[in-house]
């Protein structure tokens, strides 16, 4: 239970929600409780019917009205239950998803690297959904259970000790046996589950893929992976489903087994006079009958607060996680532009490359630095540690002379306009893409970020223009379309710092040339790092950056690093110029 103490906090969120659902619980069980009585009464009515008919008739309409106004009074107040109970474990639901949900934002790359999306999927929704049986249905039979075993034993005890001994007697066999099939369906239904879970992660990759695959017509082969995985899924859903079929005439024996003793000792004790009616006996045969559910349930809750426990056990560990990067300046601070690197180095934990080597370079607010270097060479490593994805190893990078650690976090994100290697877009219209670096601009801002960034045209052309919805990961969008949908996010974010990641790569020359060219203007007042592979891109930068495997290799303005024919004075920069220039 130690595990599930930490939705203490939920129970009290909702304590009057709570509370009521208690006092409705109580409430409904004496109104349940009187129709064994009713019942009682009327057979032991019938026993003397020869002698006055008329009044036994009479006495029997009479409660059998009773029976149904009761039954009807109860049933409306179970229902009341369950509405506050059950929908209280909703609202704790919700609550803890979008707790769940906050922390997978606020965990950082390497938290992703390390997960895998179909576990972190499960999390969210079967781990939660189990939590959920705890604080719903289990919370609710053990407090009905406990109620209505209180107020039954109570009752029968007072009608006859001994009988109310000996009919309990099967009981505890009952919710023994009931929790260990129970536990044997958890444990089936967990292999189940995680076996579902291979499976999905299996299929999102086949979806996010199916372009390569088709390519490489590797669909057979897929088709057999696919078909391995779910016959074993049906394997353990089959061997679910025995364990499932065993539950119901096990509760239907050992209910049988329950009213054999009533009948066979309330029998005996008629017979030699230890009880005084025969109405005793229907009495208690349907008080047992309305034990016999709560106390297999009780079998079913203890299960489900075990698998609850496992499934809290497993959200609690995750969060705990703190988050690698932080805020740890609450105030705002201010952003200007100015960026340092202080002999940086970094390395990645997971691979242990050290992807950048005591690095080191200034650019003045305003300015545009453009990085150029092989694949590999550690480009986008520096820019992610510009937007703090990930925290240096050694030194410093500042901001305006201040180490970013020492800022507000989401100052220095927000005043980032970020274009990625690889552009990402969501599901969305092509309008709410771009404004995803806005949310406050209007279809005219939208327009011109796009003209800026040389897709208007493109967009235009389609038929819903830009109320386009785009498939997943923008799949509708040619690559140099995509680029330049990420590259007007940026834009329209107008933030003082604007970090492009090659996001040219697959826009052909002439394009490339506008987009710069817009650029230039643009960015007059931003300070702008640009990152390509291409020498063309860098020729107007104020300074020019070569890395290569981590290291600066060589700094300076375009007019300095070439030589008077026009090519860079690196070799392989030498060789990417003169093909560029022919
Ligand atoms: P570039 O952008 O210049 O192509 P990167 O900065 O992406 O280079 O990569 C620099 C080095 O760091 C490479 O050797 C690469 O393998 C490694 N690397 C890049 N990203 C990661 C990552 N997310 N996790 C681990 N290693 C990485
Ligand atoms: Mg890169």
């Amino acid at each position: 239970m130690k595990e599930l103490q930490y939705l203490n906090k939920y129970f009290i969120k909702y304590k009057y929600r709570f509370l009521i659902g208690i006092i409705i619980t109580i409430v409904a069980q004496f109104f349940t409780l009187y129709t064994p009585k009713l019942v009682g009464d009327s057979i032991k009515a019938l026993e003397n019917s020869k002698l006055n008919p008329d009044t036994v008739r009479q006495l029997l309409m009479e409660n059998i009205i009773l029976v149904i106004v009761t039954t009807l009074i109860a049933g409306f107040l179970t229902f009341l239950m369950r509405q506050t109970l059950i929908v209280m474990s909703r609202h704790i639901e919700f609550d803890l998803k979008n707790e769940v949900f906050r922390q997978y934002e606020n965990l950082s790359q390497n938290f992703y690297k390390k997960n895998r999306t179909g576990d972190l999927m499960n999390r969210i929704s079967e781990d939660v959904g189990k939590v959920r049986q705890y604080v719903g249905p289990a919370v609710m039979y053990s407090i009905n259970t406990f109620i209505r075993f209180a107020v039954v034993t109570v009752q029968m005890y007072i009608i006859s000790p001994e009988l109310t001994l000996y009919s309990l007697l099967p009981l505890p066999i009952l919710a023994y046996s009931i929790f260990k099939i129970s536990s044997e369906i958890n444990k089936r239904s967990t292999t189940y589950q995680q076996n579902l879970s291979k499976l999905s992660t299996f299929t999102q990759e086949m979806f996010s893929g199916i372009r390569v695959i088709k390519a490489y017509s590797i669909e057979n082969e897929k088709q057999d992976d696919f078909t391995a995985l779910s016959q074993e899924s049906k394997d353990k859903n089959m061997r679910l489903a025995k364990a499932n079929a065993l539950f119901g005439p096990l509760m239907i024996l050992l209910i049988g087994a329950s009213n054999l003793v009533v009948v066979y000792v309330g029998g005996m004790m008629y017979i030699n006079g230890s009880i005084p009616d025969i109405g005793v006996i229907a009495q208690f045969i349907l008080y047992i009958n309305m034990l016999t559910w709560p106390v297999a349930s009780l079998g079913w809750v203890s299960s489900m607060v075990q698998e609850a426990e496992a499934s809290q056990k497993r959200i609690n560990e995750f969060l705990k996680i703190k988050p690698e990067i932080q805020n740890t300046v609450p105030e705002h601070t201010p952003v200007n532009g100015e960026i340092t690197f202080e002999n940086v180095t970094f390395t990645y934990e997971d691979t242990t490359i050290t992807a950048l080597k005591n690095v080191n370079l200034q650019i003045k607010k305003g300015q545009t630095l453009a990085i150029l270097g092989k694949t590999g060479s550690g480009k986008s490593t520096l820019l992610s540690l510009i937007s703090r994805l990930y925290d240096v190893n050694e030194g410093a990078v500042k901001i305006d002379g201040s180490d970013i650690r020492d800022l507000n976090l989401f100052d220095v994100r927000n005043h980032i306009g970020f274009v990625p290697q690889d552009a990402f877009l969501f599901s969305d219209t092509i309008k709410n893409n771009i404004k995803f670096g806005n949310e406050e601009a209007t279809d005219e801002e939208v327009i011109d970020a796009a003209k800026k960034a040389v897709v208007h045209k493109n967009i235009v052309k389609f038929k819903n223009q830009y109320d386009t919805v785009l498939g997943e990961r923008g799949i509708t969008l040619s690559g140099g379309q995509k680029q330049r949908v990420s590259i007007a996010r940026a834009l329209i974010k107008n933030a003082p710092i604007l970090l492009l990641d090659d996001c040219l790569s697959a826009v052909d020359t002439e394009t490339e040339e506008a987009i710069l060219s817009n650029l230039m203007d643009f960015c007059k007042d931003k300070t702008t790092i640009i990152v390509s592979h291409r020498v063309s891109s860098a020729k107007n930068a104020d300074q020019i950056i070569i890395l290569d495997n981590g290291k600066i290799i060589q700094q300076g303005t375009h007019n300095q690093l070439v030589n008077q024919d026009g090519y860079y004075k690196d070799l392989y920069f030498k060789q990417l110029s003169e093909k560029e220039l022919q």
